[in-house]
């Protein structure tokens, strides 16, 4: 009999508890310890922002994991001992033989200086559902989509934002009057998957007179004058809407656990921690690095996919054969 923990019920963590589920028999245990009673499906946001989702369609139940026989704990981790092979959270303490994280990344609203105060917040249900609310009683033209760092969740999704601010206008009749702006550090937009996705996401903005300012490394946000400060130049806003950094979870740091940046380091293949045997992870918490040197992007479809490839190496594992199952870098 094994116990597996899993840190995080979101993307990566569900699949992986229902997929060791159907791989294990009654005698092994499969724990989710979740800190959210609803984690949001972050993919959906964008959807919401423009009233194309509703409320309903953001949350996740997690309580239907039980009736495939995933036992679920609430709870925060707040450390992890590998010597142990206990998880800590701030009511109890869980023994794991093996152990997933799937914890997800944090974000760093700190940084540019002013921004979080400015705007709206892209990437949580309380910032989108305040725009979305917003939206209506607009008067202004200037609406700005500033993007803190190239590491961030999802990578595509501040100009999916811009996208359907755009259609959402046009459907207002209001298209016209109103200027969209999406400032990124990025060389140009989505250069990380190559020039021809980049040239073809570039054409699309432009015909929907989305303007992109590149290599736009904002220093400042200024809500009293409504600017933009950039290391030479600066630029008016009438509606700010940010999209934050990417941080890993600090549990990750106290476990003395991350790699430099605090990031897990996985073997690419395998999903399994570096340098150990017993604890896996997947998803946005970790930094896998592609033969390229790149590291995968932040992503949904990778955490999914990863996943089911961390649940069979785990679940062989327990029945006593080697990991063997690889992932194969596909993100979508
Ligand atoms: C606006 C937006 C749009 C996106 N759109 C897409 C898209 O269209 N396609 C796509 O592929 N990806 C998209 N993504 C990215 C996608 O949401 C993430 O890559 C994906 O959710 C990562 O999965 P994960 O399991 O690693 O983390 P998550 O899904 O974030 O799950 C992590 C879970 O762990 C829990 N947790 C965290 N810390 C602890 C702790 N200490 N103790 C207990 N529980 C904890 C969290 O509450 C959460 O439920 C989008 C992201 C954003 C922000």
């Amino acid at each position: 009999m094994g116990t597996v923990v899993i840190v995080g019920g979101g993307t990566g963590g569900a699949p992986a508890a229902r997929s060791l589920r159907r791989k294990l028999g009654p005698e092994h245990r499969v724990i989710i310890i979740e800190k959210e009673k609803m984690p949001a499906n972050l993919a959906v946001l964008p959807l919401y922002a423009v009233g194309k989702k509703g409320r309903r369609q953001v949350f996740r139940n997690r309580s239907l994991l039980k009736r495939h026989g995933v036992e679920l704990i609430a709870g925060q981790v707040q450390k992890i001992d590998p010597a142990q092979k206990k998880v800590y959270t701030g009511q109890e303490e869980i023994g794991y033989d093996l152990l997933l994280i799937a914890a997800g990344a944090e974000l760093d609203r700190s940084r540019p200086l002013g921004m979080a105060g400015a705007g709206f917040d892209l990437q949580s249900f309380a910032g989108v559902d305040e725009m979305r609310a917003a939206l209506p009683h607009f008067q202004g033209t200037e609406i700005a989509i500033v993007v803190a760092s190239t590491n961030i969740k999802c990578p595509g999704a501040p100009y999916e934002y811009a996208l359907l601010l755009e259609n959402w206008f046009y459907r207002q009749g209001r298209s016209r009057d109103i200027s969209i702006t999406v400032y990124t550090p990025e060389k140009a937009p989505l250069i990380m998957f190559g020039e021809k996705t980049s040239g073809a996401i570039a054409g699309l903005l432009l015909k929907r007179n989305i303007r992109v300012h590149p290599e736009a490394h904002v220093r400042l946000v200024d809500p009293g004058k409504k600017m933009i400060f950039l290391e030479n130049d600066s630029f008016p806003y009438d509606m700010l809407l940010y999209y934050a950094a990417a941080a890993p979870p600090p549990f990750i740091r106290d476990s003395g656990l991350g790699g430099e940046e605090g990031w897990l380091k996985t073997d690419r293949h395998t999903m399994a921690l570096q340098g150990m045997e017993d604890i896996y992870a997947v998803g946005d918490v970790t930094q896998v690095a592609t033969p390229s040197g790149e590291a995968l992007p932040k992503l949904g479809g990778v955490a999914h996919l990863q996943s089911f490839v961390a649940a069979a190496n785990m679940a062989g594992l327990l029945k006593g054969e080697n990991p063997g199952r690889a992932y194969s870098g596909f993100a979508a």
